[in-house]
């Protein structure tokens, strides 16, 4: 009998109508039985960053980084170009879409690791990732990025032509909000476990060098949402804000990345006449954006090695690849050429390989 696809409950598509009616939550964490999968996907070290030192430049100050010293393979957000790209890949287009990719990038920080963490990776004997720091509010970081942005302003969607902002602070106040919006944060699951967990996270935008200041960057704080598959490693949360002005810049930007995103496909993939991708076309370019250490934003350049199918749908796959990773990545988004165009990057990076620790590896998602 096939194995139940954990993902059934997720709920990926993209364009789910927003109600923004958030009053039941939906905490679900979905963990299956299946230990083979579980098994694999715990043979590796994870790489949520516990020992971050807040606003230090991973350039000049990170020498001491085990993985990676010197920190030769991460180039700045900011200092990135299409001549950082590798030769046969310097396309204007690629690198507008990683410029794109990298603002809707955010560096996580939490300051909870919640109870509820398993002790044991399902099905496996393996300790689950912070699972020593159970109901302590020791600071760990990572990365994640904007899958969604709705905006709600007082009748642009019909339903909620008259409804105030549903979030706590307006459902209390005489004068509730009338704009408002909902932004959807994608990241690891060993990042972020569950919503006593995604309430302590704060998400900041647009830590592009080490001259920005933390606290002056806009944020969002304090997940109303965090729908996980632990199996997978893939973790979704869901955020409300008044910051109209921060919602519009990441949507349009989310939109700029998304169209980018299609645009290249198209180019760098071509199809037989049953719509699959032609293999010698299976290009192997594997970017991640991502905040190392905790530190401003960085890309990554690699190649993946191996793309994993899942035995329950052939869909949901796993990436391992040559892209430098530090603790701090994980969460962070991994953008591969040759996935199917349509779909955006949905792959959070998980962790570096136990066996070949010159291999980093994603969580599991579509394509
Ligand atoms: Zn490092
Ligand atoms: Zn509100």
């Amino acid at each position: 009998m096939a194995a139940a696809n954990p993902y059934d409950a997720w709920g990926v598509s993209e364009d789910n109508e927003d109600t923004g009616d958030y009053e039941d939550v939906d905490q679900s964490n979905s963990s299956s039985e299946n230990t083979a999968r579980t098994f694999q996907q715990a043979r590796g070290i994870f790489e949520a960053e516990v020992n971050c030192v807040e606003e230090v430049n991973l350039h000049t100050d990170m020498d001491s980084c085990e993985k990676n010293p010197g920190h030769r393979g991460f180039i700045p957000a900011d200092e990135f170009t299409v001549n950082s790209l590798p030769p046969h890949y310097r396309d204007n287009d690629i690198a507008k879409l990683i410029q794109a990719l990298a603002q809707i990038t955010a560096r996580i920080s939490i300051k909870y690791t919640s109870s509820n963490r398993p002790d044991f990776y399902p099905g496996s004997d393996k300790p689950y990732p912070n699972a020593d720091m159970k109901g302590k509010t020791r600071l760990r970081t990572g990365s994640g990025w904007v899958w969604r942005v709705n905006i709600f302003s007082g009748g642009n969607n019909r339903r909620n032509k008259t409804k105030a902002c549903p979030c706590q602070e307006c459902k209390k106040s005489r004068n509730p909000e009338r704009q408002w919006a909902v932004i959807d944060i994608y990241t690891a699951t060993h990042m972020v476990y569950d919503e006593a967990e995604g309430a302590k996270t704060t998400c900041h935008f647009f830590y592009d060098n080490n001259r920005n200041s933390l606290a002056e960057l806009p944020s969002l704080h304090g997940a109303v949402r965090v729908h996980n598959v632990v199996d997978g490693d893939a973790c979704r949360m869901t955020y409300i804000t008044h910051d109209i002005q921060l919602a519009s810049k990441l949507q349009n930007s989310w939109r700029e990345y998304k169209t980018l995103h299609t645009a290249v496909g198209e180019k760098y993939n071509t199809t037989d006449n049953d719509g699959q991708a032609v293999a010698e076309n299976d290009h192997k370019l594997t970017i991640i954006v991502s905040h190392p250490h905790g530190c401003s934003k960085q890309i990554s350049i690699g190649e993946f090695v191996q793309r994993d199918e899942m035995d329950y749908n052939d869909a949901y796959t796993k990436y391992t690849y040559t892209t430098p990773t530090c603790p701090g990545c994980s969460g962070g988004p991994v953008y591969v050429l040759s996935r199917w165009w349509w779909w955006g990057c949905d792959h959070p990076h998980g962790g570096q390989c136990e066996e070949n620790e010159n291999l980093n590896y994603s969580g599991i998602a579509m394509y």
